[in-house]
């Protein structure tokens, strides 16, 4: 029979292009997502329309459906949010975490794939960074990432649990056949910002920050395609369900590029010279992140096809010309 893949958050932007590729592969896809920050035009796999806050209906669902292994997208995603809002951001992606463990251990369900982010690492001593580097966040964002990932290293020591952690960069484009892409209520992503004012729906883009320690003094961020992301759960799930064994991996590029330049590929892509103002440093953001991806090359044999900051930035944009 099928594997059974249950997608917390499967209908927002990461989880969707998951989803779309797991059918592909003829997985047996469940979708549970409360639709908070995204507007999803279509949805993969069978869909509940739930609040992973609301425990009976969650355990319900995971007794219900009986997953192989759970991924869990649904998270909150704003740094600078997460600074204003910090109890927000531990209840929803710290609690609603706990909630769902604990709906796996009743169900019986074992195998977890996390979706972590590169700001576990704050700002990292050794840049591109490893995974082995140590976790010091600098904002809530982080923390929560952070912890959640102590908390399954500890289970998965003791047995509770199998799991996978995939550390993203920044992640960005969109399905190349163009079905899906970043569906986002409000997007604070500098890309899809980028492209938003090309497209004249922002009247100009904003720079955070112009004295930063890089060369050109804005950030440097590892971008990477969706699509190759993508991939890198189908492979994790697989190597999850096959060996059992518990790891965390980078999941990047290897390589960067400043706010400035990649304004100047999307003002390139489009064709259209945006206005750009420089502001003030956004609170909470590393200068510099960058993947080190040796391990998740030679353990998942991961390899990207779409790792060309043109290449996103035109599938993105493919994209967000075809929304209204
Ligand atoms: N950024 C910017 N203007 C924007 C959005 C983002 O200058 O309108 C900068 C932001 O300060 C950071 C980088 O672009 O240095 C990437 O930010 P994003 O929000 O895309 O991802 P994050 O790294 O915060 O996950």
């Amino acid at each position: 029979s099928k594997v059974k893949v249950l997608l917390t958050g499967g209908a927002g932007y990461i989880g969707s292009h998951v989803a779309k590729l797991l059918t592909k592969y003829d997985y047996e896809v469940i979708i549970i997502d409360n639709l908070f920050s995204s507007q999803p035009q279509k949805v993969y796999g069978r869909f509940y329309k739930s609040d992973l806050r609301e425990e009976g209906k969650l355990l319900e669902i995971i007794k219900k459906e009986k997953p192989d292994i759970v991924l869990h997208f649904a998270s909150f995603i704003s740094v600078p949010e997460s600074i204003e809002k910090p109890f927000l951001y531990y209840e929803n992606n710290v609690g609603n975490t706990i909630k769902l463990l604990s709906a796996m251990k009743k169900a019986g369900v074992k195998n977890f794939l996390f979706s972590s982010s590169a700001a576990v690492y704050g700002i990292p001593d050794i840049i591109p960074v490893p995974e082995t580097a140590e976790l010091k966040p600098i904002n809530p964002y982080g923390e929560t990432k952070a912890i959640i990932e102590k908390i399954l290293r500890d289970m998965a020591e003791a047995g509770e649990i199998n799991y996978i952690s995939l550390r993203y960069f920044n992640v960005a484009g969109a399905d190349p056949e163009g079905e899906i892409g970043p569906n986002y209520k409000q997007p604070t992503h500098l890309i899809i910002r980028a492209l938003k004012v090309a497209k004249g729906e922002i009247p100009y883009l904003e720079i955070y920050g112009t004295d930063y320690p890089t060369p050109d003094g804005t950030c440097i961020r590892d971008y990477i395609h969706v699509m190759d992301l993508a991939t890198a759960h189908l492979l994790a799930l697989e190597y999850l369900l096959s060996k059992g064994e518990s790891i965390v991996l980078n999941c990047g590029y290897g390589r960067g590029f400043s706010v400035r330049e990649v304004i100047s590929v999307v003002k390139k892509v489009t064709g259209i010279d945006f206005k750009v103002i420089e502001t003030k440093r956004r609170a909470g953001d590393p200068p510099i992140l960058i993947a080190d991806n040796t391990r998740i090359k030679k353990i998942l044999k991961w390899e990207p096809k779409y790792d060309s900051l043109e290449t996103i930035i035109k599938d993105s944009w493919k994209w967000e010309l075809k929304q209204k």
